[in-house]
């Protein structure tokens, strides 16, 4: 089995092997923390998730990093200038910048529990991480890579003979199309911000530069990706719109500052829309979690909507897909009471009595689908549909308990992946021991059918027992 992955550097599928065996380091572009993220934002962060699982579940130990922007990004984000946009939201609430950071970035942390992400080992937030910005900035200016108008520090992208390779720009085209009001500090029109310097901006750091400096947005994830992962990443995610500039700066800062290649995979996920055209606070049609919930739906609901279509593929929400979403979990969801029941009854199904090799047949049928489409570069859509012929077998026949829990297994595995399904939580080790102590205790009275019903209970749990000459022996699936 092996993975493959859709490189953006290159713009092409590629096998996907970590630099170190068994570990990967990946960082995601986190939120922007000023205002709460949408269901948009979501479909980029449960891509990463979704990337995380599927390495964990190859067998990978995944060092995962999420920044939170928490300043330095501009309301005019082309030009490089405007308002900084969490200082913004707190001019217009009257508060200070802390307090909507702080509030943001909780109800973030709230939003990915209710959509069932695996917590990343470290959400590094911007403003804790000047001084590994400074040294970046400082690195660069000496290497000439950049240079300094007044407190004001800028990368001279004619410096880097990369800079492009990601995104697919020229500079002369960058330049040719550059707007009439240029900002007369920059040499060319696509050299970028490394440290700003403005008396006015609220959260500013004083450094050798000046009293008054910030840092440009690009070389947060740069310094930041640096200090929890090295020099060099295995893969780097993030939406669409952060090819470029964010991320075609982000190379230009990292490999000029420490020589060495900074990503290998680089990875992005398509924009999601809304009833198809852009979402947008001017529109009005900003839709976050919180306004799905209060429509009746729960998080495993919004997951399942949010990851089921390609990450590559336009994925549009509407309210009546969502429904559609909804209804298709809940028959995955029959599917696993359908097991379930089977296992503690051995009588699910009506159709031609089967037996426990028929179940591991169907299983390993789906499981070989399933997750062949999960290394064809994450296509979950194809995965899903896996799943669902394979409800559709299992319904046309009376599995025994084995063959049930063989599907239940399969069901299991494929769900550390699409993280929507529900299980009976795995019993702990001691009531696993304790279980099987009343097992002896009821086969020693003679009362095979309790023994029996304790066996099926912790098969369910996925705990599996086997009598040996030695005792019982367990092991969990
Ligand atoms: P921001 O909070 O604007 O910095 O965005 C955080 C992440 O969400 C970035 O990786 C963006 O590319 C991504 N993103 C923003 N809007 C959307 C959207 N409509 N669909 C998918 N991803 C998005
Ligand atoms: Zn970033």
């Amino acid at each position: 089995m092996t993975l493959r992955l859709f490189n953006t550097l290159g713009r092409r599928l590629e096998e996907f092997v970590p630099q170190r065996a068994g570990e990967v380091r990946m960082y995601n572009c986190g939120p922007t923390v000023y205002q709460p993220p949408s269901i948009g934002n979501y479909r980029t962060f449960l891509f990463a998730d979704l990337l995380r699982r599927t390495l964990e579940a190859r067998g990978h130990r995944v060092l995962q990093v999420m920044n939170l922007t928490d300043v330095g990004h501009l309301t005019l984000e082309a030009e490089e200038s405007g308002e900084d946009k969490v200082q913004k939201a707190a001019r217009e609430r009257g508060v200070d910048p802390w307090t909507i950071t702080r509030e943001i970035a909780d109800l973030f942390f709230r939003d990915l529990k209710t959509l069932a992400v695996r917590p990343a080992l470290h959400y590094p937030k911007a403003t804790d991480h000047i001084p590994e910005m400074l040294e970046i900035v400082e690195g660069l200016l000496a290497k000439r890579h950049a240079y300094a108008v007044g407190e004001n520090v800028y990368f001279d992208v004619t410096s880097f003979p990369g800079y492009g390779r990601l995104s697919g720009n020229r500079l002369e085209d960058l330049e040719a199309g550059a707007r009439l009001e240029r900002n007369p500090e920059k040499r060319h029109p696509a050299d970028f911000a490394l440290w700003k310097s403005d008396p006015a901006h609220v959260m500013k750091w004083p450094s050798r530069l000046g009293p008054h400096g910030f840092p440009g947005w690009h070389v947060e994830c740069s310094a930041m990706s640096r200090k929890y992962l090295g020099d060099t990443l295995d893969i780097h995610t993030g939406g669409e719109d952060n090819i470029f500039p964010h991320h075609e700066c982000e190379i230009a800062q990292s490999e000029g500052f420490t020589g060495k290649p900074f990503v290998r995979f680089w990875l992005h996920s398509k924009f999601l829309l809304v009833e198809g055209g852009k979402m947008s606070k001017s529109l009005g049609n900003v839709i976050l979690p919180g306004d799905v919930l209060s429509r009746g739906f729960n998080g495993r609901q919004l997951r399942y909507a949010l990851v089921r279509v390609h990450y590559r593929q336009p994925l549009n929400f509407t309210w009546d897909g969502m429904k559609d979403a909804a209804a298709s979990l809940g028959r995955l969801d029959n599917l696993v009471s359908h097991l379930r029941q089977a296992i503690q009854t051995g009588s699910a199904g009506s159709g031609a009595a089967a037996g426990e090799a028929e179940g591991e047949t169907l299983a390993a049928k789906a499981r070989s689908r399933f997750d062949a489409a999960i290394d064809d570069d994450l296509n979950v859509s194809e995965a899903l549909a896996a799943l669902f012929d394979l409800a559709g077998e299992v319904y046309e026949r009376r599995l025994d308990r084995a063959g049930a829990a063989k599907v239940l297994d399969l069901l299991r595995s494929a769900d550390s992946i699409l993280g929507v399904l529900e299980f009976e939580a795995p019993p702990l080790d001691a009531d696993v021991e304790k279980a099987i102590a009343d097992r002896e205790a009821a086969r020693k009275s003679r009362d095979f059918k309790k023994a029996d019903e304790i066996r099926h209970r912790l098969r369910e749990g996925g705990v599996v027992l086997e009598d040996t000459p030695q005792g019982v022996r367990w092991k969990r699936v």
